[in-house]
């Protein structure tokens, strides 16, 4: 549904300042949605809803005396439970959000086959459909939490998704690296007995591609001025939760994980997803058969706002330097090197091994390369 011609257009027209530095709104007009298709809240815990609601409370807060040294560079975001429940209840004519951000306002795109709508700051563009969750970010894909709505001429979005897609991406100033010190954990995932995934074409596994992606990246991160650990080096199996602990215990700025895919060959999948840690109040994009509990709030929630910004950097990079399909930037829970985590962190699966043609790219030396270097460029 990427629409660069439309995109490239509203860009030209909506090309306008988006307040960053503005004081958020003290309150938003909301309005639930009568629409059938509403998604059910029952999860929705009352008490702390009944709490605070207001739209500062959703700013940085202070840090409660953390020792970690890196922890300054990454105010977490949101205060853990009740406020992003508080948002998720809050149905908001994008509009009255558009206005108050001082951004101009949603531009109709189409009416068929579906109705979809672009919204743009200076940052970008993003297109959204009505009623569903797909939307793109500079015709890259992206993924809400709740579909838009269409209710008397007004379109309405989930405060969640405004809180937590809009604003990191419309209104947030663009995501600002550590430049001294900057250390960073590079996952290449399975090992040892876990071979991951294997390719289609010889059986080769994952975990080999994925050890040679790390080696070919640490050394351009390195001559970026970061300070790079691996989680492995050799062939071994490490658990995901010391995976988790190795970031902690190097005082990450960032943690990279590095993954290649796989789905059953008849449906013979292709393309590029990139993961980052959902939002507490919101479904996932992918559970593979775990329990998605909407409400629960990890430690890597603090960093909801840069895990997005750095999964769509990355995305948007890699897309660029390899021509793989787009798959878009995904949310999930279940994933276990990602949740814990207390910093930024993102899970990137660079192609399917169980696809013939992204199998040969992947076995590619210089696709490997090409991985390498793209996420480089992202973080310089
Ligand atoms: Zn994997």
């Amino acid at each position: 549904m990427s629409k660069p011609l439309a995109v490239i257009f509203v860009a030209v027209i909506l090309l306008a300042g988006c307040a960053t530095t503005s004081t958020p709104p003290k309150e938003i007009i909301s309005s639930p949605p009568r629409s059938e298709g509403s998604p059910s809240l029952n999860w929705f815990d009352e008490g702390a809803a009944q709490k605070s609601f207001g739209w500062q409370a959703f700013g940085p807060v202070a840090n409660p005396g953390a020792a970690r040294p890196n922890i300054q560079r990454w105010p977490p975001t949101a205060v853990p439970g009740s406020t992003s429940a508080a948002a998720m209840m809050t149905w908001v004519p994008l509009n009255n959000w558009s206005a108050r951000y001082g951004i101009g306002k949603p531009h109709l795109l189409s009416d068929l086959p579906v109705t979809t709508y672009a919204i743009g700051s200076s940052s970008g563009v993003m297109v959204l459909e009505i009623g569903s969750r797909d939307a793109t970010w500079n015709g890259v894909q992206i993924n809400l939490g709740f579909g838009p709505q269409f209710i008397d001429d007004q379109i309405f979005l989930n405060g969640l998704d405004l809180q937590k897609n809009l604003e990191p991406l419309l209104c947030e100033p663009p995501l600002a690296l550590p430049q001294n010190n900057r250390v960073i954990v590079i996952d290449p995932g399975h090992g040892g007995i876990n071979s991951g995934t294997h390719s289609v074409l010889d059986g080769r596994p994952e975990k080999e591609f994925t050890l040679d992606w790390a080696r070919r990246l640490a050394p351009l991160l390195e001559q970026e001025g970061w300070q790079v650990f691996l989680t492995r080096t050799g062939d071994v199996d490490i658990p995901l939760i010391d995976r988790v602990m190795f970031a902690e215990a190097h005082h990450a700025d960032l943690f990279i994980s590095l993954h290649f895919n796989s789905l059953a060959p008849e449906k013979k999948p292709a393309g590029l997803e990139t993961y980052c840690l959902t939002p507490t109040g919101m479904p996932s994009t992918l559970t593979r058969g775990n329990a998605d509990i909407w409400a629960e709030n990890f430690p890597n929630n603090a960093y909801d706002t840069q895990n997005l910004e750095l999964a769509v950097r990355l995305h948007t990079a890699l897309l660029r330097a390899t021509g793989l399909e787009d798959h878009g930037v995904n949310r999930a829970r279940f994933i276990g090197v990602l949740h814990k985590q207390r910093c930024p962190a993102v899970l990137i699966e660079a192609g399917f091994l169980s696809n013939p043609s992204d199998a040969k790219l992947i076995e590619t030396p210089s696709f490997r390369q090409k991985l390498a270097e793209a996420v480089a460029t992202a973080l310089k």
